[in-house]
């Protein structure tokens, strides 16, 4: 590498520290330094090194070639690598220093294309920023996501207790964050509990998320004079965030600054708050069973990118309000009820491209005739679909459709059948749309006959029948005779290289010919890339269209799919109420029922608040199917506020504001999740945040210390909920805490529910029928036994339980003792084992002396003497003087 190259590398290198930097040499991006060891390894490629001059020695270096990029630019991003792309902006001439410039840093919220895309989720890069205390003392947080593919903006200003689940539900794939004031390079600030883990963090100077500042980046960008327009005021935090992603952007990769949209202001409460843990717990989105177990698979029928966006979307944000889900629901009635045109539909719809990341590509100049191609095709695909929306009587989304048909007739007019991946790579426009390039063409393509004419005067001037033209990439057109015939070659052709059996030549005329079909060539090219660029205006002048279009398609398809979903599972459109119960008959788990025999999966009933209980304590035998129960119920309400119909004979949702799913830490810590103390954070929280609206799902929750413990943080908790000013939510609460039955003795609102087990013959039946009452057994021992625990120690646990069950361990501890049965260590092991809590040492005193009175040897007047003494024993324990 001569000096001067090696000087502009060590300069943009210099401005980009933390990047990887490929540099464009040629038709290679390479590596040098440090950089060119991290490339080979990550990739895979071979390290070699290049010579630079006596002073420096030699340097490490690695290369990918040019095509390849995507492919590569993959591997490096999901290995963690922020990679700046130097690119070669000026001409190269051969002579001079070619100008290089670092035209984006690929980072994993920034990247446009590839395998790292989801196909059907958004790809959304995240800032946040601290705003500060509101009225109340409550900190707030400004959230501003980014979605680079599809220029959505979206800004909200939430509650730091919300901020993780805010997060969990956008899993954003980078995080701006601000370094903590002070902090150079490095620091981050703290995050609210929750938020933290989610996503890739790149910290950011604070002031890069001063709200002044960045109102005036996003008004100058925007070209408006105020962010009120977008409903922005006194969203300063908000503000702050967007303005942090607009500096991140311009710095990584300007042009895609060209595809952002207005800003969206999303009201927190507008949706179903739905935190982490819950969103983790139903298990929307991901399983430890594998990504065929989430809700999402079970739903998503989706056949284009913007319709599985969406349908993620709403699944993340179900809607508090019931108008805008019933809008909803009828656009999926209105497929259900057209089966036919449904299946068309879908038929068109089958493969087709992305129009909203085409159109971003588009906007930010990175689309090649391929994508414009591949856009003709989505857009040429939306006359059909709207046909068919119209059949169902969509007819609404059926117009908006229909307006990117201008866009469409511009690409169908200008672009080539089949044009190639690259622009100059072959014809990528159809004759007529540019003149300029016709012209050039034929020229080009005259020259290339002019080749053959030269060739043929030539063979015919020298008698040479076996003279040929030919090209090298080095050294240009030359002619070539067989070895054979060399001393026959007129003077005026110039031996310029000597092959085994062959003998090139230079030839005057032959280069002039080059020269003018090499200047054809350039001119063709260039010419054409304008062309293509006045085309792609033509189709970004009707982006706001296109747009449209492309949110009518995703709402077509979302509630298309979801119909097809209704139709095969049986699933019902719910009647939804602002408030009230919560009503379910026959309800199902619609991902377990999926992955059993058709009809094996019981149905269950549920009633939630109103006439029916507002509580609903429910025990039964473990695998008995409770867990089952609670997340179908919170499913199938998050399913219909999401706008989609649900697994049930009949749904009666009175809409909630929030849903809370804790599952208590026993349970949990397999997943490695969760502690007790975790536990009870969140249990905190859950009491501090739920309102009479919100629908709260608690199972095993206690469960992660000792019984003690446990069963009184558990009926404390029931309490509390039962107690709530303002009302209780409705909630169900499994647990294997059978004394917590007695609750629905006491409190008005709370009711017992269990899981029906038949015994047949000595053999336990789980029937998985939720019926009324309590349980009376747990049967973990029948489930120890079914699980294959040695059949010695099943026994010998029977053995135990029969003793604890006739009161004989509390007694006298002889079993417990007994050889073989090592002695419980500091009686705790009687009293994890014994369920009902034993009586305190006063109460037990009096008990004894109650069973030890012979009434038959008392004289009347001894019976009331005894009788004296026992009320001053009795008040002696409640601490009142006797
Ligand atoms: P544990 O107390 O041990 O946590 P559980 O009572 O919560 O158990 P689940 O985990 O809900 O039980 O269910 C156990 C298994 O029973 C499920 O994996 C499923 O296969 C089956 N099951 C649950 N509910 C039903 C149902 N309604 N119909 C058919 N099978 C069911």
């Amino acid at each position: 590498m001569s000096t001067p190259v090696r000087r502009q590398y060590l300069a943009l290198k210099a401005l980009h520290p933390d990047a990887l930097l490929l540099f464009r040499m040629g038709d290679f991006y390479e590596a040098f330094d440090d950089d060119a060891g991290v490339l080979a390894e990550t990739l895979g490629i071979a390290l070699t090194s290049r010579p630079l001059g006596k002073a420096e020695g030699r340097i490490p270096m690695a290369g990918v070639p040019h095509h390849a990029l995507e492919r590569h630019l993959d591997q490096l991003v999901a290995a963690g690598h922020r990679v700046a792309l130097a690119e070669q902006t000026g001409e190269a001439d051969g002579r001079t220093l070619v100008e290089r410039r670092v035209t984006r840093v690929v980072t994993p919220g920034t990247v446009e294309a590839g395998a790292l895309l989801p196909a059907a989720g958004h790809n959304w890069l995240v800032a946040v920023a601290p705003g500060g205390a509101d009225g109340a003392g409550a900190e707030r947080w400004g959230l501003a996501a980014c979605d680079v593919t599809t220029g959505e903006l979206e800004c909200m200003v939430v509650e730091a207790g919300v901020l993780g689940g805010e997060l969990a539900r956008r899993a954003p794939r980078e995080l701006l964050v601000p370094e903590p004031a002070g902090a150079r390079g490095g620091g981050e600030a703290a995050l609210p509990e929750g938020a933290a883990e989610t996503a890739r963090r790149t910290p950011r100077p604070a002031r890069a998320f001063a709200p002044g500042e960045a109102a005036r980046a996003l008004c100058e960008h925007y070209g408006v004079a105020s962010l009120d327009g977008f409903g922005l005021r006194g969203m300063e935090a908000a503000v702050g965030a967007a303005g942090a992603l607009l500096g991140y952007l311009a710095e990584s990769w300007p042009q895609a600054l060209r595809n952002l949209r207005e800003p969206r202001v999303i009201a927190s409460g507008a949706y179903v708050e739905l935190d982490p843990q819950t969103v983790r717990t139903l298990e929307l989105f991901e399983s430890p069973a594998g990504p065929e177990a989430a809700l999402i698979a079970v739903l998503d029928r989706t056949r284009t990118g913007p319709g599985g966006r969406l349908l993620r979307a709403r699944l993340a944000r179900p809607v508090r309000a019931a108008a805008e889900a019933e809008r909803r629901l009828d656009e999926v009635a209105a497929w259900v009820g057209a089966p036919l045109e449904r299946a068309a539909l879908r038929r068109a719809l089958r493969g087709l491209p992305d129009p909203e990341r085409l159109l971003g590509r588009v906007r930010a100049g990175s689309a090649g005739p391929r994508q414009l191609a591949q856009l003709r095709a989505a857009l040429g695909v939306l006359p059909e679909a709207g046909e068919q929306a119209r059949a169902a009587g969509l007819l609404a989304l059926a117009g908006d459709l229909a307006g990117a048909a201008e866009a469409h007739a511009a690409l169908a007019a200008g672009l080539a059948e089949e044009p190639p991946a690259e622009a100059g790579d072959g014809a990528s426009l159809r004759t007529g749309f540019a003149p300029d390039v016709d012209e050039l063409r034929a020229l080009a393509e005259d020259a290339r006959g002019a080749l053959t004419a030269l060739e043929a005067a030539e063979r015919e001037r020298t008698g040479l029948g076996a003279l040929k033209v030919g090209y090298h990439r080095v050294f240009g057109y030359y002619l070539e005779l067989p070895r054979a015939q060399a001393e026959r070659a007129p003077d005026e052709y110039e031996p310029r290289q000597t092959l085994a059996g062959a003998q090139r030549y230079r030839y005057g005329p032959l280069s002039e010919l080059e020269d003018r079909i090499l200047g054809a060539r350039e001119e063709l090219a260039g010419a054409e890339r304008a062309a293509l660029e006045r085309l792609c205006a033509q189709v970004a002048a009707s982006g706001a269209a296109i747009e449209r279009a492309a949110a009518a398609l995703a709402r077509l398809d979302v509630a298309a799919g979801l119909a097809e979903v209704a139709s095969e599972h049986g699933y019902v459109r719910p009647l939804l109420r602002p408030a009230g119960p919560i009503v379910i008959a026959s309800g199902r788990h619609a991902v377990i029922e999926r992955r059993m025999e058709p009809g094996a999966f019981v149905p269950n009933d549920c009633e939630l608040g109103g006439a029916a209980p507002d509580i609903v304590v429910l025990t039964g035998p473990n695998m008995g199917g409770k867990s089952t129960y609670l997340r179908q119920t919170a499913l199938i309400v998050v399913m219909a506020q999401a706008g989609s119909y649900v697994p049930a004979g009949r749904a009666e949702i009175g809409m909630v504001d929030r849903v809370f799913t804790r599952v208590g830490a026993s349970d949990e810590l397999a997943a490695g999740r969760s502690t007790f103390m975790r536990e009870m954070v969140e249990t905190a929280e859950i009491l501090r945040r739920a309102t009479e609206r919100s629908l709260v799902v608690l199972d095993e929750v206690g469960r992660g210390t000792s019984t003690g413990d446990g069963l009184a943080i558990a009926r404390a908790v029931v309490e509390a909920l039962h107690h709530r000013p303002g009302g209780t939510p409705r909630t169900l609460f499994a647990t294997h805490y059978r004394e917590l039955t007695a609750l629905a003795g006491l409190l008005p609102r709370v009711e017992n529910r269990s899981v029906a087990v038949a015994e047949r013959g000595g053999e336990v039946v789980f029937l998985h029928r939720i019926v009324d009452g309590a349980a009376d057994r747990a049967y973990g021992v029948h489930v120890a036994a079914l699980a294959g625990l040695p059949r010695a120690v099943v026994a010998r646990a029977r053995e135990l339980l029969a003793q604890i069950e006739t009161g004989e361990a509390r007694e006298g501890g002889m079993a417990w003792g007994a050889p073989g049965a090592p002695a419980a260590p500091g009686g705790a092991a009687p009293a994890q084992l014994a369920l009902p809590v034993a009586p305190p040492a006063a109460e037990r005193a009096l008990a004894e002396t109650v069973a030890g009175l012979e009434p038959d040897e008392l004289s009347p007047l001894e019976a009331l003497q005894r009788l004296y003494e026992l009320r001053a024993e009795a008040r002696r324990g409640l601490g009142r003087e006797g």
